[in-house]
Parts: structure tokens; sequence; C-alpha cells
């Protein structure tokens, strides 16, 4: 990828897309193509061709995508299978069209079997039955996944795959309801503390494990990928092995925490003193989801912020923005 190459990152007002077009604008990369959702609907696949057709991107950070906690998954599975794979299609078949030079489509770490042996290595890519709470968002993604490699291998694209863990970080939804855990606990407890309730209700029984990267070491590793994954480093050997195209890479950060003790973190971070209340009507979802990254560690990659530091920042950045922010009133 050079200074000079034009670069769609699709998706770019999400969480991670955000991070991305940061994290290139950091390293130089100024010839960006972004477009507002009112402008291109990603899910029509001639609009999506068009865009192609008149801008002839040669790189694609694929990280638009019908995205949501475990509530939302629950609640809206149609959505959340349709609009992904629609979405899906419509980049790629544009991309193939438009002779990208290289694709990297962003899966997700419930893409594995609910039950898979922890530390979660790719190698356990459908050898198991699917976390129900989120199986329809997870099945569009591994269609995703093996569209990319179905591709590379029979026109020779080069479309690579990255399986991150739970993100976290600046311009994630703060919806109470609908987030992630850890956004949308961070802003109940924040709304508890201006209003001064009592207790705070959090979901589940509290023992499920989770890995949270920031969104900022995701991008740096995304950049990364795309310029190392399936080229040859100095020795002249392929990064990744002689398939490592048709091989996905996991993101993750290294270690996991129980939501019992990631809410004690955000609450301390908030200063909010009232009490917990678990709600064990509401899913757990899978017990463990801890993500081996020796794949890209072994291309020199590490993750550089820490969980209470990223914690403690994406508290700052949302007191700065909560009013313009992302955030549901559900
Ligand atoms: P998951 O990793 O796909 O299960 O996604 P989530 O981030 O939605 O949920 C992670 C875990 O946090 C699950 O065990 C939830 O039951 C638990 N959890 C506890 N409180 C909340 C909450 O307020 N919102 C969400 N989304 N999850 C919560």
């Amino acid at each position: 990828m050079n200074r000079g190459d034009n670069i769609f990152v699709a998706g770019h007002a999400g969480l991670v897309g955000s991070a991305i077009v940061r994290r290139l604008r950091a390293l130089g990369f100024d010839r960006l193509l972004l477009r507002p959702r009112h402008d291109v609907d990603l899910m029509n696949a001639s609009a999506v061709l068009k865009l192609f057709e008149d801008e002839r991107p040669d790189y694609v950070f694929f990280a638009a995508a019908r995205v949501g906690g475990i509530m939302a998954n629950q609640m809206y599975p149609a959505d959340f299978i349709r609009e992904n794979l629609l979405v899906q299609l419509s980049i790629i078949d544009a991309a193939f069209a438009t002779h990208v030079k290289k694709l990297l489509f962003l899966g997700s770490s419930c893409v594995y079997p609910r039950l898979s042996e922890q530390p979660i290595r790719e190698e356990a890519l459908m050898t198991g039955a699917l976390e129900p709470t989120n199986e329809a968002y997870a099945v569009a993604k591994l269609a995703g996944i093996v569209t990319c490699q179905s591709f590379n291998r029979q026109h020779g694209t080069r479309y690579i795959s990255v399986m991150p863990t739970n993100l976290y970080g600046e311009h994630d939804n703060f919806d109470r309801a609908a987030g992630h855990v850890l956004p949308a606990l961070m802003r109940r407890f924040h709304d508890a503390k201006v209003a001064g309730d009592q207790h705070v209700v959090v979901w589940g029984s509290g023992a499920p494990r989770r890995e949270f990267l920031h969104v900022d070491d995701l991008a740096d590793a995304v950049v990364h990928l795309m310029q190392v994954w399936g080229e040859p480093d100095a020795a002249g050997s392929v990064v990744g092995g002689p398939d490592a195209l048709n091989e996905i890479v996991n993101v993750g950060y290294g270690d996991d925490i129980s939501i019992r003790e990631l809410a004690a973190v955000l609450q301390e971070t908030v200063g909010y003193e009232g009490a917990v209340r678990w709600d064990t009507s509401q899913p757990d979802g899978t017990p463990r989801k801890w993500l081996d990254s020796s794949r890209l560690r072994a291309t020199g990659w590490t993750p550089s912020i820490g969980l209470r530091e990223g914690i403690a920042r994406t508290y700052a950045w949302f007191l700065e923005h909560h009013h313009s922010a992302r955030l549901g009133d559900s």
C-alpha cells in the first residue's frame, strides 16, 4: 500500500471504520474514499458498483456491518443476517469487478463455535455449533469469510479476513440496551450517577468472560495486516505461509476479564457509588471468548493500550461527546 493509493474505508463512521481512518491519516495515507450512508447505501449493489467504477479504489478496508450487543442480536436477527449479507456481496462483487488490489474483511470472534477450546485458535472455525444469541450475525460473517476465500480460490483475488475480539473505544454505540456490554454499562453507570439512582442493573450472572481490545489497537493491527499479511517479507517468504490469504487471523488483546470484574472497573472509572444488581433472567451468551492471537503476534504486532487506560480514555471521550454521540434512548 503506497501513500498515493486510493483507499476505501467502508463503514468509516462506525467504531472500527473511524479508528482505521485515524490510523491511516496518522501514517500519511490521505487519499481516502469515505462515503456517508445517505450518499451510498452499501446494501444497494448497483450503487456500490457505480461508486467503485467512478472512484476505482485500490484497497478496501471492509468495516461496514450491522452490529449490536446481545439484546439487539436477539431482537433483530433477520436485520442482522440480511443487511450483512447484502453489504458483503455488494462490496465484494464491486471489488472484483473493478480489480481492487487487496481487501480486508472484518469478521468477529463470534464466528467460532460456542464451546471452543480456549484460547480460540483460527483452526476452530466451523468445528461446532454457534452461540444461539448471535447466530444470525455469525452466519453472515462466516459467509463473508468463505466468500473472500472462494473468490481468492476461483479468481486469484487478494481478500483477507481478520477476526477481532470484543472492541470498545471512541465512537462506540452507547445505547443503554442495544450496545455491547462495555459502552452500555458505561452509559448506565454515568446516567445513574447523574440521576442519583440507588442501583444499576447488569445482565446475566457476571460469570462470562470476554476479551476487550481498544479499537485504536485494532486499527493499528488491521493496517499492519493489510500491508504484510500474504506479502513477502524481507527474506522473501510469504507472511502467514503459502496459503496466507485464505487463513483467517485473530486480533485479540491477550487477556480476558469476567463481566463482574468489568462492571467493577467501569463503576470505578465513572465514579458511581450506588449498588449493582444482577438480572439473571438475561442471557449470559457464550461463556468465554478469548482469542489465541499468536498468528498475529508472529508478524511482530502487539497491542499497546491496557484495559483500564482504554476505558479511562473512552469515558473521557464519552464525557466530551455524549451530547452528539450515538446515544439511543432505549
Ligand atoms: P457478546 O460478547 O456477543 O455476548 O456481547 P455483549 O457485549 O452484548 O455481552 C457480553 C456479556 O455482557 C454477556 O454475558 C451479557 O449478558 C453481559 N452484559 C451484562 N450487562 C450488559 C449490558 O448492559 N449490555 C450488554 N450488551 N451486555 C451485558
